[in-house]
C-alpha cells in the first residue's frame, strides 16, 4: 500500500438548505448547499486509529443523507479489517460520528467525560438538543462502557506518540479534536469544531450547538493548535476533496492528508 499517515475517508454527502448549515445566512437561505461526511484514519507504528465511525445506513436514510460508501466497506477497500482498528476516537456522539461503534471488535474507544455525560444526561430531554444524536448510537457507547472498552478523557490526552486529543466543547459539550505531529508536519482534525473552512475567517457557525461561546472559542483553540504551519481539516467541507488528492484512482473516497 502507498505511504500515508493520515487519510480523510469521504463516505457520505447531502444537499441541505443553507439555513441548515450556517447561522449567518444573509440572502442565501433559500439555496441548497452541499455538506460532505468524513471519517479519518491515522496510521502509526502498531496502531491504526479511526477518528469517528460515520453514520450507519438506516440513520443516514432516515435523515435524507446519501451514504456513498459504508465506512467499514471503505476500510476493507483499503485492505483494513474491522479488527485491525486498535483505537476509535469518538470526537462526539452525534449520529454522523458515532453510528457504527459495534463494528470494531478490538478497538479501545476514546471519549471525553463531558460528552458521555451530555449524551446520556438531562439535556437529551429537549428535542432540539438531542436532534443530532441517535439513541442507538448513544446506547452503543454505553454498552462499550459496560464492556470496559471505553477510555475516558477529561481534556487533553496523548493516546499514541504524536497523536493527541483536545477538548473544545461548543458544538457538543464534550467535542474533542485530534492533532497528529509527524516530523515537521502538524495536522489538526477539527471534526465539528469547524464544519466549513470559511467559518474560521468569517466567524460563521453551524446552527446547532450546545454552547455558542465555546463554538467561537474553539476557533481560537484550532488556530493555537495549528500554530504557523499546521493544517486544519474541517469536518464537513467539500473543499477537502479539492485540496487533497485520492490515494489511488480506484480509491477516490480516500484522501491523503499526510
Ligand atoms: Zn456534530
Ligand atoms: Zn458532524
Amino acid at each position: 500500500m502507498h505511504e500515508w499517515k493520515a487519510l480523510a475517508i469521504h463516505y457520505g454527502t447531502a444537499q441541505r438548505p443553507v439555513s441548515d448549515l450556517a447561522l449567518e445566512i444573509n440572502d442565501l437561505h433559500e439555496a441548497a448547499s452541499r455538506i460532505d461526511y468524513f471519517v479519518w484514519l491515522i496510521r502509526l507504528p502498531n496502531r491504526l486509529i479511526l477518528v469517528d465511525t460515520g453514520f450507519n445506513a438506516e440513520e443516514g436514510a432516515a435523515r435524507g443523507r446519501t451514504l456513498l460508501i459504508h465506512p467499514v466497506a471503505a476500510l476493507s477497500r483499503l485492505g483494513i479489517e474491522h479488527s485491525d482498528i486498535t483505537d476509535v476516537v469518538v470526537t462526539h456522539l452525534h449520529y454522523d460520528h458515532a453510528g457504527n461503534l459495534p463494528a470494531f471488535p478490538k478497538a479501545t474507544f476514546h471519549i471525553q467525560d463531558r460528552e458521555m455525560a451530555y449524551g446520556t444526561g438531562r439535556c437529551m430531554c429537549h428535542e432540539r438538543m438531542r436532534r443530532p444524536f441517535a439513541a442507538e448510537g448513544v446506547v452503543d457507547a454505553v454498552r462499550l462502557v459496560f464492556q470496559s472498552r471505553v477510555c475516558f478523557h477529561d481534556g487533553e490526552a496523548e493516546i499514541a506518540p504524536g497523536c493527541k486529543l483536545h477538548l473544545v466543547g461548543g458544538h457538543s459539550k464534550g467535542l474533542q479534536v485530534v492533532t497528529l505531529t509527524a516530523g515537521d508536519a502538524l495536522l489538526v482534525i477539527a471534526s465539528d469544531a469547524l464544519h466549513f473552512q470559511s467559518y474560521l475567517t468569517n466567524d460563521n457557525a453551524f446552527p446547532l450547538f450546545a454552547d455558542y461561546a465555546e463554538v467561537m472559542e474553539a476557533y481560537n483553540k484550532l488556530r493555537i493548535l495549528a500554530g504557523r504551519n499546521g493544517l486544519i481539516i474541517p469536518g464537513h467541507d467539500p473543499v477537502v476533496l479539492d485540496r487533497f488528492s485520492a490515494l489511488a484512482t480506484d480509491l477516490p473516497f480516500a484522501r491523503v492528508l499526510l
